[in-house]
């Protein structure tokens, strides 16, 4: 019997360390790591400026909360929100955190607490955020949940419409649902929400915790749509592997997070702010985020060269292969032949390499795909 709870299905793999894309086990097996522990690794494993920030860092000084003013806290804030509509930064720790504080802040700025949010959304496990999410197996046993969000269709504005009215304070979406399926918000729908949230007055959070941070091919995934949120939340690739939320908002939301309302004793965390600056002074460069989409269109273009009859869902480095079956055999078969995989919904396989992948490796991983898919 394991020491740990039984709460994740584990494979039976032990990675021990990693260099780039390549991870290796403890039998020295090498796999291709296909899933940057869940669009965590934006720069790979081990990358030397990630490797030499923390070593710096952690010579100076690893924590000292909230207690006391940051400029280090101040200028990666200052680097999320250039170049954007958004202004103010609050720092956390994970995904769910930042969407707690989302939830809050549009409770509290707007005095309503109806939040709309879709079907196979995903948002996180703590209480709001899992309330939040749009998938009953996440929920299952924690009745009663938070009453105040109402789920509804993804990307079927009737749908929409039907649940808008006066006591609602926000609309909350991925535009991009990584663990639903990849898949897309439409144009059509995109619209819809712009159009709704200006007329109501209704605020609109967008969950970037997956899809932000050039995992995409732009900084955000909004980006590429017509939507401007009020509130934008990150987490996974933000940090590179170190653990890092934050939440984005625009300068009309400024008093309403005034002091004391919210807080945490680690975000922010010298070592994670260290870890994060390297992360954006490298994957916020117009040269790499060209490169994302130079990838993206050189896997795309493989994948539909060999896999003529799969559907390839996706954007930049957050792709996926829509299967008529169930995908986690074919996420075991494609491990033993040394690409680690992870699916999106029952029915994807989710691609997400390093966006430091490099085009060999991207062949290499089609060969195995089609290898296993055909
Ligand atoms: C992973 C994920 C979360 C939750 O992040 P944690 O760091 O696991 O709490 C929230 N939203 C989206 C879109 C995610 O992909």
């Amino acid at each position: 019997m394991s020491a740990l709870f039984q709460n994740y299905a584990r494979r039976p793999v032990h990675l021990v360390q990693g260099k780039g894309t390549i991870v290796t086990d403890d039998t020295g097996k090498e796999y291709l790591d296909f899933t940057s522990g869940i669009a965590v690794l934006s720069l790979g494993h081990a990358h030397p400026a990630i490797v030499e920030a923390i070593q710096q860092q952690s010579e100076k000084l690893w924590h000292t909360s909230n207690l006391f003013e940051s400029p280090e806290q101040e200028k990666l804030a200052a680097t999320l929100v250039e170049d954007t509509h958004l202004a103010h930064v609050f720092f956390c720790n994970s995904g769910a955190e930042a969407n707690e504080a989302a939830i809050k802040m549009a409770r509290k700025h707007t005095g309503k607490h109806v939040i709309i949010t879709f079907e196979k959304s995903f948002h996180g496990r703590t209480f709001g955020a899992m309330s939040a999410t749009g998938q009953d197996k996440i929920r299952q046993g924690f009745g009663p949940l938070l009453e105040t969000f109402r789920t509804v269709p993804f990307n079927d504005i009737p749908a929409l419409d039907a649940v808008i009215d006066d006591e609602v304070a926000a609309i909350m979406l991925e535009v991009i649902q990584g663990e639903g399926g990849v898949n897309q918000v439409t144009p059509a729908f995109a619209q819809a929400i712009a159009d709704i949230c200006a007329q109501k007055d209704i605020l609109l959070i967008i969950d970037e915790v997956q899809t932000g941070i050039t995992r995409t091919g732009t900084r955000y995934a909004y980006e590429q749509t017509v939507l401007k949120p009020d509130i934008v939340t990150l987490a996974k690739g933000l940090g590179g592997g170190f653990p890092i939320g934050a939440m984005l908002g625009t300068g009309e939301l400024y008093d309403t997070f005034s002091p004391g309302t919210h807080g945490t004793t680690f975000g922010g965390n010298p070592l994670a702010v260290a870890v994060a600056q390297t992360v954006l002074d490298n994957v916020f460069q117009t040269e790499f985020i060209n490169s994302v989409n130079e990838k993206s269109e050189y896997f795309l273009g493989k994948l539909k060269e060999a896999l003529p009859t799969h559907k390839i869902v996706g954007s930049g480095l957050l792709l996926g292969i829509a299967c008529e079956e169930d995908v986690s055999a074919l996420v075991t078969k494609a491990e033993q032949a040394g690409l680690l995989l992870v699916s999106a919904g029952p029915n994807v396989i989710r691609l997400l390499p390093p966006l430091t992948v490099t085009t060999e490796e991207i062949d290499q991983a089609v060969d195995i795909l089609s290898s296993i898919l055909i």
